[in-house]
């Protein structure tokens, strides 16, 4: 018996992805096409990605806004969770990376449910806020520069809904979270985490899922 979460090496992962991953073909297509890219671990984990869709669901989830798409793995994932008239509105600043995003989703028959905007997501967040957006998103996942976090975050709280919910993903960081920061995104990530632990605007749970995955419910 432990009362803290289990240490999962190679072999109890294997399992728990056995066991448990419902794997979509296009999302699976996704992780073997992208498994040599240069940036290959900035796609989620599979089970990160089910466990996302699982909140989708959770949360009736129509409106959604994801802030750092990259190849578009997580918001292929969110958007095969949604019902039809579904939406993740999802903003990166790379042309390239949301190219090859854009193909992946029209493969899986959901391009019609992700609304790509290239700017700085900050741009895009604060046109919607102007434009009468705010209380009207159900679920929301910050996954872009680590520095940017606190600002994606404020916005994302004026944005979602009253029980609405925010993923935020690398708040574990590989570890370096819990050492003297060393760097930027390091002491960004340590201020964001200290900062949401007395925040009582929100409902808390960090999850050592992935790299760390921090839920946040807007109260
Ligand atoms: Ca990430």
């Amino acid at each position: 018996m432990t009362t803290r979460s289990i240490n999962l090496d190679d072999t109890l992962y294997r399992y728990l992805l056995d066991v448990s991953l419902r794997d979509h073909p296009v999302l699976a297509a996704m992780r073997d096409a992208n498994r040599n890219h240069p940036h290959a671990s900035m796609q989620i984990a599979p089970e990160q990605g089910q466990f996302m869709q699982l909140l989708v669901r959770l949360l009736g989830a129509r409106s959604t806004i994801e802030i750092g798409t990259f190849t578009g793995y997580s918001a292929l994932a969110v958007a095969l969770a949604l019902p039809e008239d579904g939406r993740v509105l999802a903003c990166d600043i790379s042309r390239e990376y949301t190219d090859e995003a854009r193909s992946w989703w029209e493969k899986a028959g959901v391009a019609h449910k992700v609304d790509l905007r290239i700017a700085p997501a900050l741009e895009t967040l604060d046109a919607l806020i102007a434009d009468g957006g705010a209380g009207s998103v159900d679920f929301a996942f910050i996954d872009a520069d680590k520095t940017g976090y606190d600002a994606y975050y404020e916005r994302c709280l004026v944005l979602l809904r009253q029980g609405g919910l925010v993923a935020v993903d690398n708040v574990l960081w590989s570890g370096k979270v819990a050492l003297a920061a060393s760097d930027a995104d390091t002491a960004a990530l340590q201020a964001f985490n200290r900062k949401l632990r007395d925040d009582a605007r929100i409902d808390l749970s960090m999850l050592p899922l992935g790299d760390g995955l921090t839920l946040a419910r807007k109260r």
